[in-house]
């Protein structure tokens, strides 16, 4: 019997244009849908992509949205791992990085082009991620689209919220501007549509799902999901076990499996030695955006007052100017830390395949994949006990042993038991070892996520 099918619309993907972990999700979980689902996955063809692929022209159409005729038109891409189709609209696609220029327009097109598409190909069902498509569940609504529509929370912070005199040229009907609908403290809320008008919601970590049911941790949105609860679910990411593979990672310098652990050093002694850093210590490392969602004022602030002895840390990072400015500052007082400003896929690769530590001191993670990338790759992951990290660092059903450290809080005191306390580890090999194979011997797979999404779109629709 042919499988049902699924359309699952993303603003990025890794192997095109990435801004974050969504794109990462993008790329792994389509592949693993397959196995129930006949995934086709649709994004935007933008200008600014790192990657191009090899596209041929499939359809083309025009939509009406106040009054102004906006002319789609459709590729697929050859050789990929599922159906991949792009779409191109000058206004959807016509700019320099993802989030400049009219972006309330530019996601509201791309929602408008979602809806029709699931509608005209009869899709079964329309998965849609995050705020950029969640408009696409009301319109595709407003078609009596028949299909299931699932909608994903990747990131609450983040919700698509403009001035309410935009909804006309987005193409919402004003019946929608209320507080029961789109409206949200006087503005437009993109997130809302996808909560309200999908069949079933799921967030990307079973504790991050009961955060987002209280505030602050919901960004005002906590009694719309209380009301929407009985279709509102957490369901853990994975991580893609074949792009990240520390055996086959053609970025790393030396590759590794469990067996052949002792030959990770030869990573870490690239690191040292491209950085100047000893070699004898215990080499912590932080990878990630500069922001404070990542915990990384809280880590400044630790740092600031407390000197590193018998550990290293290499902080690698881009983002906000003033913090990247404080950690340069803090560069010249610390002998023992080291910073590099930028993004660097195959830097940050041979750090999760060299260092032993991995600090993620976020104040919140939705689900974090850091952690996960660090446990496939043998470094001992350092966290705050939240969200996703909590989920998949504490000891569960599936994994009984405890994953790596967790800190209770991002207060110094914490910073400095949790350095300690690696820092002990460190010095006992085989114990480090142990936990180091362990982590690396965990099905951290998309597999189990993607049975589970099943279920639930088979219960819901
Ligand atoms: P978020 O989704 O909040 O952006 P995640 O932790 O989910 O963060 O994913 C971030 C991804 O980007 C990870 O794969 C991480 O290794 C990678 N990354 C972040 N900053 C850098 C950097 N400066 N250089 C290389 N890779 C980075």
């Amino acid at each position: 019997m042919a499988k049902p099918t699924l359309l699952f619309a993303v603003s990025e993907h890794l192997h095109y244009i990435k801004t974050g972990g969504l794109a990462d999700v993008a790329s792994a979980l389509p592949k693993a849908l397959e196995r129930y689902y006949d995934v086709t996955l649709l994004m935007p063809l933008y200008d600014c992509m790192n990657t191009s692929p090899s596209l041929k022209e499939v359809a083309n159409f025009s939509l009406t949205i106040d009054a102004l005729h906006y002319r789609f038109t459709l590729y697929e891409a050859a050789n990929t791992p599922y159906r991949t189709l792009f779409i191109y609209e000058a206004n959807l696609c016509k700019v320099t990085q993802i989030y400049s220029g009219d972006v309330a327009l530019r996601f509201a097109l791309f929602s408008h082009a979602i809806a029709y598409i699931a509608q005209q190909s009869r899709f079964s069902v329309l998965s849609l991620h995050d705020w950029h498509t969640a408009l696409a569940a009301l319109f595709a609504k407003e078609k009596s689209f028949e299909g299931c529509i699932h909608f994903n929370i990747h990131n609450m912070l983040f919700q698509g919220v403009f001035a309410l005199h935009n909804a006309a040229k987005l193409g919402i009907s004003k019946r929608y501007l209320r507080f029961d609908a789109l409206e949200f403290y006087d503005q437009l809320n993109f997130m809302k549509a996808g909560i309200i008008f999908s069949d079933l919601i799921t967030t990307v970590s079973e504790s991050y799902a009961n955060a987002l049911l209280q505030e602050p941790k919901a960004h005002g949105l906590a009694s719309t999901l209380h009301y929407y609860k009985k279709k509102f679910y957490g369901v853990q990411n994975g991580l893609d076990m074949q792009e990240f593979d520390p055996m086959h990672d053609p970025m790393l310098q030396v590759n590794y499996d469990a067996n052949t652990l002792q030959n990770r050093a030869q990573n870490r002694d690239y690191i040292c030695n491209r950085f100047a850093l000893p070699k004898t210590v215990a080499l912590f490392a932080f990878i990630g955006r500069l922001n404070e969602q990542k915990g990384v004022l809280e880590l400044i602030a630790w740092l600031q007052q407390e000197t590193l002895h018998n550990a290293t840390l290499l902080i690698i990072g881009e983002g906000d100017a003033q913090i990247a400015a404080q950690l340069r500052a803090l560069q010249a007082t610390q002998p023992n830390l080291h910073f590099f400003e930028g993004y660097d896929e195959a830097l940050s690769r041979n750090i999760y395949g060299g260092c032993d530590f991995l600090l993620m001191p976020s104040r919140f993670e939705p689900s974090g994949l850091n952690q996960l990338i660090a446990m496939r790759y043998g470094a001992v992951v350092i966290a705050h006990d939240v969200d996703g990290l909590h989920d998949t660092i504490a000891p569960s059903a599936t994994a009984p042993k405890q994953r790596g450290l967790l800190m209770p809080s991002l207060e110094p005191h914490h910073f400095s038991a949790a350095f300690s306390q690696a820092v002990a580890l460190y010095e006992k090999r085989t114990e480090l070892e142990a936990l180091q194979r362990y982590t690396m011997s965990i099905d951290l797979g998309w597999q189990r996520s993607a049975a589970r999404y099943h279920t639930l779109l088979s219960q819901s629709c």
